[in-house]
């Protein structure tokens, strides 16, 4: 579907607001219904009533949804997928067989399992670097590369990718650059205004912003801080300028139909609307926190992009909003991964869970959870050790945070008899 997006020349906040937020002609609602409808009365053969025949090719909540998006990341299209990564899976699904693509090695989990054991099986290989800045221009194979996939900032060790050296190298051969946006958000990186030909996110995350269902008692009281949080919301979507990839991509969202409901199109887009406010608080947040981080004698390093001690700090600020780091950061505990382990059972506002991006403040040791599936070497070389903790900081009160991560950090330490107290 071509997407006009609208209040083009409005800064983030009010696009996030209004973008894709037309007022009912009929009924005057502020905000559009939810148009659950699977299919769409037709006034006579092959003459739909209005924009719309049936929902896996089109949808009124889908569309708003992906004018918002197009308008927030500077792109002239958007499409919206049932996750981000069957938003991955299509978009590798587009390249002919034979296709080779070249992607940074610490990509998320989700993406390394599609690249390594599904591509394979439609003809499309892929290739991955530790080094992509060095190493993209003898990586890439004349008329067989079609992509270079980056995630930056990456997980879980933040490190960041130069977009428009890439941009450069890539687009010089004729290849395509996608950039997995999810850690940013919009809010913070525009991807495709550093010379990206595609930006993806997992909607799940920062986009939609609200992942935690907590049980509730009769009263009201939480029931159980249950390690299974889940998320309200899993959804994905990409955005380019390109018609070209337009026409391949909207044809394959329809072919393969993984699209996401009305439903939660709909949430996700009201979650949207706030997430400016949100990649703020968060920002705040985590940047506070990596400083009394920074502060501790029993924190090996500190890996979070807004501040001066990270290697590529140049980079956050030449292609992050004001310089800004996001609400992700990561960092290396004394005492291994004992304490690593009891620092996330020690949290009382942070919960011990995957994903990230949320309100609400999560933590985890990416080396037995998100990334347990790597090898211990492979993990150690991209500098994945056991030891590491991956703090996403949602955006409850910046001193209580503080506080939470500094005892936890102290009955870490006594409890393993390591580090100084
Ligand atoms: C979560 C995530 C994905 C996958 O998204 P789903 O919505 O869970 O399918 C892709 N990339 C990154 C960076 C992620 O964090």
């Amino acid at each position: 579907m071509t997407v006009y997006p609208d209040h083009r020349s409005s800064g983030f906040a009010t696009r996030a607001v209004h973008s894709g937020s037309p007022h009912d002609k009929t009924t005057g609602a502020v905000i559009p219904a939810i148009s659950l409808s699977t299919t769409f009365a037709q006034s006579g053969v092959g003459k739909p009533v209005g924009a719309y025949e049936y929902t896996r090719s089109a949808n009124p909540n889908r569309d708003n949804f992906e004018t918002a998006i197009a308008a927030l990341e500077n792109a002239k299209y958007a499409l919206a997928f049932a996750s981000g990564s069957s938003t991955t899976a299509v978009i590798l699904q587009s390249l002919p067989i034979g296709s080779h693509v070249v992607s940074v090695a610490d990509v998320y989990g989700g993406s390394h399992r599609y690249f390594t054991k599904v591509a394979n099986t439609h003809g499309v290989e892929v290739s991955f670097t530790t080094c992509l800045e060095e190493d993209l221009e003898k990586m890439i194979r004349p008329g067989k590369t079609k992509l270079v996939w980056v995630e930056t900032p990456s997980n879980p060790t933040l490190g960041l990718v130069d977009l428009r050296k890439v941009a450069t190298i890539a687009q010089s051969q004729g290849v395509s650059l996608v950039v997995d946006n999810t850690f940013c958000s919009p809010y913070i990186q525009n991807p495709l205004s550093h010379g990206a030909d595609i930006v993806v996110h997992s909607v799940t995350k920062y986009i939609n912003g609200h992942s935690v269902s907590v049980e509730l008692d009769l009263n009201g009281r939480e029931m159980s801080v249950n390690l299974n949080y889940w998320q309200d919301v899993i959804m994905g979507v990409a955005a380019f300028n390109c018609p070209q990839w337009n026409e391949r991509l909207t044809f394959l969202q329809n072919a393969i139909g993984a699209v996401p409901s009305a439903f939660d199109c709909w949430l996700a887009h009201r979650g949207l609307k706030t997430l400016h406010l949100r990649s703020q608080a968060a920002t705040k947040n985590a940047t506070a926190i990596a400083l009394a981080l920074e502060a501790s004698d029993n924190v090996i390093c500190v890996r979070y992009p807004g501040i001066g001690s990270h290697p590529q700090r140049d980079i956050a600020v030449r292609q992050h909003r004001d310089g800004m780091g996001g609400g992700m950061l990561s960092f290396r505990l004394k005492g291994g991964r004992e304490a690593a382990h009891a620092f996330c059972q020690n949290t009382k506002i942070f919960t011990l869970a995957e994903s990230l991006g949320g309100i609400e403040s999560l933590c985890e040791v990416p080396a037995g959870m998100t990334h347990a599936g790597i090898s211990k070497e492979e993990r150690e070389e991209s500098g994945v050790y056991d030891d590491l903790v991956r703090l996403s900081c949602g955006i409850e009160d910046t001193q209580d945070l503080i506080i939470d991560v500094l005892h936890a950090i102290k009955k870490a330490v006594m409890s393993t008899g390591n580090g100084i107290l």
